[in-house]
């Protein structure tokens, strides 16, 4: 046996002892694949050795499940051959119920990286990165609506966007989700109700872009969990409810180089630096292209409308909320330190692709010297269409169709993420579509509200 085989050998052993005096009997091991549903294999405790290093089986299909329970097959993507879905052991996390949870990856049964693997790619372009030299972060929201258990509105007293009201309604819920975190190691940063009725909002602390994309799969099981033990559904469809706000899944990310932030103590607006304004001016640039992997959803059109803080405007702007892309800057008022929130993000998206797509725009913006475009200060929708024109604001395509049709054709998406992501994204997105032609936008919604529920 090697030393890192040995090493391994221990590393197993002594995760086990510590799950089962933690009353741990099984475990549960999850990946999301391309419609941005979570998937899993769960074990019992005494296999968390074969879960961790020969995987279970998965087939190649698991890339292409759709949100109705349908198959999207590609040329590629068939009936035959097999993966293995694998769990890292540093990802261990302790859930109710005598239950554990670690994050999966896909591999080939030869033991290489399935090209389609979500959280593989991530680590890629995370990898990618830090080989250029640079350090990034990431911290998350999560937005969800709490619905009965068939998905249909919760009885409840009027709602205060934002206001106390819904904070008191659901404190049973609240007290005992933020526990459930506790114990999992998820450190809470802050809840509150938000504008949608019955919708609340946490968010995450930064965090190395895999492990904090692996921390809201997990923060997505917890709060299935908890609003299940209380007679409930959570939502993460991203208009579930037609007429109001839809769930963004905002991502706030930063970069460091030899330990200095892109985004402060530069000479740019708001002291970004050189590096920091390309980073910024690669992500407005290309995320037309990679719309399909933020908004690709049949129901993500439908959020993005102007006046709901989705970011529907292409642009950039300090603390702008309908700016896709909003800067926070540095400050007593900013304890993490300046920052750019994608807003544009919705949680039907794979947390991964979107994640590796940003961060990806942002490398390619620094590696070729772009240029941090114009700010726009203000709300883009209270320019006239010339002014917009003018100032080069474009409304993101809020089409289903067109943002993958873009997204499929995209060179430098297929570049970037690989033709792997892409081809799957665009199969289950277009499967997406076809089964949806005949919906209205009520039976839609309805119809895909507890989608990307875990
Ligand atoms: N719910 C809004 C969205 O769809 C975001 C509201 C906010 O800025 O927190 O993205
Ligand atoms: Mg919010």
């Amino acid at each position: 046996m090697t030393e890192t085989a040995s090493a391994d050998e221990s590393a197993v052993a002594k995760a086990q002892r510590e799950l089962e005096a933690a009353g741990v009997r099984s475990v549960i091991g999850t990946v999301v694949n391309a419609s941005g549903i979570t998937l899993a294999k769960s074990v019992p405790l005494v296999r968390l050795k074969a879960f961790h290093q020969a995987g279970m089986g998965a087939a190649p299909v698991w890339h292409v499940f759709a949100i109705d329970g349908g198959i999207a097959f590609t040329d590629t993507i068939t009936t035959v051959g097999d993966m293995r879905l694998k769990i890292g052991l540093a990802g261990l996390r302790i859930l109710p119920g005598g239950r554990a949870w670690a994050p999966g990856s896909l591999f080939e049964q030869d033991g290489t990286a399935s090209p389609a693997c979500a959280r593989g790619i991530l680590a890629d372009v995370d990898g990618s990165l830090l080989e250029a030299g640079y350090e990034a972060l990431v911290g998350h929201e999560l937005e969800f609506f709490l619905v009965a258990p068939d998905g249909s509105a919760l009885e409840t007293t009027p709602w205060v966007p934002y206001g106390a009201t819904g904070l008191l309604d659901q404190s049973a819920f609240l007290d005992d989700l933020l526990s459930t975190l506790n114990h999992a190691g998820i450190p809470m940063e802050q809840i509150h109700a938000e504008y949608g009725r019955n919708q609340f909002e946490f968010s995450l602390p930064p965090a190395s872009p895999v492990h904090a994309a692996d921390t809201v799969v997990l923060s997505k099981v917890i709060v299935g969990i908890v609003a299940r033990a209380h007679g409930m559904q959570a939502s993460f469809s991203p208009l579930p409810f037609p007429g109001t706000v839809g769930n963004g899944a905002h991502q706030h990310l930063s970069l460091h180089k030899n330990g200095l932030p892109l985004f402060s103590g530069g000479s740019g607006p708001h002291g970004i630096r050189a590096e920091g304004g390309a980073a910024i001016g690669g992500i407005i640039a290309g995320l037309p292209d990679i719309q399909g992997f933020l908004t690709g959803s049949v129901l993500s059109g439908t959020r993005l409308t102007p006046g709901t803080w989705s970011g529907a405007y292409l642009c950039w702007g300090l603390e702008n909320r309908e700016a896709s892309v909003r800067f926070l800057s540095e400050g007593q008022s900013n304890p993490h330190g300046a920052n750019v929130e994608v807003k544009i993000i919705d949680p039907s998206a794979n947390v991964y692709l979107a994640s590796a797509s940003i961060l990806a725009l942002a490398l390619d913006g620094i590696s070729g010297g772009r240029r941090l475009p114009e700010e726009i200060p203000g709300d883009p929708g209270r320019l006239s269409e010339g002014e917009r024109q003018r100032a080069n604001v474009l409304l993101l395509s809020d089409s289903p169709a067109a943002i993958i049709d873009t997204l499929d054709k995209s060179r430098l998406a297929r570049g970037l993420l690989g033709d792997a992501a892409v081809d799957a994204t665009v199969a289950v997105r277009r499967y997406e579509q076809r089964i949806s032609a005949d919906l209205a936008p009520d039976e839609l919604a309805e119809r895909f509200r507890l989608a990307w529920s875990v």
